[in-house]
């Protein structure tokens, strides 16, 4: 901090958006993009790069064109600025001809901070016209992902971005984007014509979320049990496999008390965006969802993300549990994986269309996965060690707050493999359990398995214990799926070396009940004391009503985050309300009386 336009960006920090300090890159960024260069971002989901472009739009001249794929949260995105006392708009198939008139004429008479466009909108020759006659102060191109062809979020209109760099050589441009591989990062950088950008690349870190992954037992019962004993009353996103299932879930999650929305491709699209809309807006509310569900939201205090089913690699994975707290504030990704899932994904691979190479790497993608899902390491290290980056154990994931137990289960696995091989690589698991334990069904004695030499030779572990065996074996790829038969388990290239004793194999003991691992506690009770819950609890019912008459989503007035430091701090006055951290000089004036008459009870 030694240059003037660095004090001047402090300053605004301080007073526009009522920030204490920037976060990590940010003043560096900042004041790349303000000094006129091009830049690219990647930072994860509540980084904070937002900042990284609406700070340089105050300080250079003219407008900020924010070019974003996410119509939908354009109208949320200015309702925020707007508040905060900045001049801003959007432009995009939503306003009618008058609105897009008037749009247009601010931005030609120099009257706004920022402008959101769609990428379609911003192409039109009209639109690039006008641009022409306007003051620029720079480009920010959001979710810069989109460009990507290989992605899920692939958006045509995205390359022919690259002309603005033609049309506007002296305006400058920063990209962003939460993705974090390298491929994505050169596809970036050469179709936006970013060669010359200077690249900006945080740690991908989520600190503030916990992650957690429990042996699949009754998935919706466990799932039902971590929602009412962690995230009472608190917004999450719960990911299934199958349109049915995100229906059956939601269903049944409303059946026992929770507030919770189906949203899958397959509903009406009326549907689908009410739902959306009231996940975005109101509070409490459980999406249950497919993957459709995620692109275009920015709600900063959903609490957990919770997996019913594996996704499909460690890039999925991060990707839809980095929708949880984006805040900062503590928040859960939990997911429960059985051996149903792994069978499950690897069909998937197997019966898929796609070529050998296709194959090849997404094989690669869910092994990845399921390392991640049977280490006995920390979680964190694993993932982040995906994305190329070295940390130390986190002290915040379930692995770290409860060690799991290592076995040598080298014994266990060649009594499995050989009751496999011994019953023809015909059965799933429960059946090849039913003979390991020595269980005289109808269907074993019709079989005839109660004569083989390995019924009965597994009576020293339960069910369960067993059922983590065989889940660990498809996972290390010592089993696996028969396509053929539905459930079957075959051996595999690997299993040999194993039952000829060559091949020591270690597992992870099932934790019986688990819940050691402490609970997390709702985020407004957290650290709160009696007094200051109930003055939160007056904080929270404010808002709601102020974002009512507005017609704006509650996190637009004030986020969680700062309603806890308010109950915490207590204010007495104007000054010690400013000093809190999301109060800004517009918001002071315009809530702070309200705000500190609330406290005073
Ligand atoms: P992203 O777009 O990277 O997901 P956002 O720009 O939405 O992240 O910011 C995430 C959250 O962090 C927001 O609540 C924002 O107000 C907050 N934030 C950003 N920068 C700072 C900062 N310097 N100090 C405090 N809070 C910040
Ligand atoms: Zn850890």
């Amino acid at each position: 901090m030694n240059s003037p336009a660095d004090g001047r960006a402090l300053q605004l920090l301080n007073s526009v958006f009522g920030h204490p300090a920037f976060r990590g890159a940010q003043a560096d960024i900042v004041q790349h993009v303000a000094g006129g260069g091009d830049a690219l971002v990647l930072m994860p989901t509540g980084g904070g790069k937002s900042l990284c472009y609406q700070l340089p739009a105050l300080l250079r001249e003219g407008t900020a064109l924010v070019v974003s794929p996410l119509i939908a949260l354009m109208q949320d995105q200015v309702a925020a600025l707007k508040q905060l006392g900045l001049r801003a708009a959007f432009l995009n198939s939503t306003l009618d001809g008058r609105e897009v008139n008037a749009c247009e004429r601010v931005l030609r008479n120099g009257e706004l901070d920022l402008l959101y466009v769609a990428p379609e909108r911003l192409m039109m020759p009209r639109m690039l016209e006008c641009l022409a006659e306007s003051r620029l102060a720079l480009f920010a191109i959001d979710e810069a992902h989109c460009v990507s062809q290989w992605g899920h979020d692939f958006r045509p209109e995205y390359l022919q971005l690259s002309v603005l760099h033609e049309r506007f050589p002296a305006v400058p441009r920063i990209a962003l984007t939460a993705t974090a591989d390298p491929q994505t990062r050169e596809e970036i950088i050469r179709r936006l014509s970013l060669d010359e950008a200077r690249v900006f690349i945080s740690s991908f870190d989520r600190p503030n979320i916990r992650y957690t992954i429990v042996d699949k037992q009754d998935a919706r019962a466990q799932l039902l049990r971590f929602i009412r004993e962690e995230h009472d009353g608190e917004a999450g996103i719960v990911y299934c496999l199958s349109r049915k299932k995100v229906d059956e879930t939601a269903a049944w999650l409303k059946s026992h008390g929770v507030n919770a929305l189906p949203y899958h491709a397959g509903m009406d699209a009326a549907a689908r965006a009410e739902h959306q809309d009231r996940f975005q807006r109101e509070e409490g509310i459980v999406i249950v969802a497919t993957i459709a569900f995620g692109m275009g939201i920015d709600k900063p205090d959903v609490r957990f993300v919770a997996h019913l089913d594996l996704p499909k690699s460690i890039e999925g994975y991060y990707q839809e549990t980095g929708r949880a707290g984006r805040d900062g504030l503590p928040a859960d990704a939990w997911m429960a994986y059985g051996l149903g899932d792994v069978v499950q994904q690897r069909r998937m691979i197997d019966q898929s269309e796609g070529s050998e190479d296709y194959r090849r790497v997404s094989v690669a993608k869910l092994d990845a996965l399921l390392g991640l899902c049977e280490t006995a390491g920390c979680r964190r290290v694993r993932l982040l060690a995906y994305f190329g980056e070295a940390g130390e154990p986190c002290g915040n994931c379930d692995n770290c707050l409860e060690p799991p137990q290592v076995w040598d289960a080298t014994e266990a696995a060649r009594k499995a493999l050989s009751c496999i091989y011994r019953t023809g690589q015909r059965f799933g698991a429960m059946h090849l359990i039913d003979v390991l334990r020595g269980r005289s069904t109808e269907r074993i004695v019709g079989r005839d398995h109660h004569r083989l030499g390995v019924f009965g030779v597994g009576a020293d572990l339960d069910d369960a214990a067993w059922r983590n065996v065989f889940r660990q074996l498809a996972a290390l790829g010592y089993v696996c799926p028969d396509h053929e038969a539905y459930g079957a388990l075959k051996l595999t290239e690997a299993s040999r070396a194993v039952l000829k004793g060559e091949q020591r194999v270690e597992m992870r003991h099932v934790v019986a009940g688990k819940g050691r691992r402490p609970k997390m506690r709702s985020v407004a009770a957290a650290g709160a004391t009696a007094a200051d819950s109930a003055l939160l609890e007056r904080l929270k019912v404010w808002r709601m009503a102020q974002a009512r008459e507005q017609g704006v989503p509650a996190y637009v007035i004030f986020h969680d985050r700062t309603l806890a430091e308010i109950a915490a701090a207590q204010p007495a006055d104007i000054d010690a309300l400013s000093a809190l951290s999301g109060i800004g000089a517009k918001k002071l004036e315009r809530y702070g009386p309200a705000l500190l008459e609330l406290v005073r009870g």
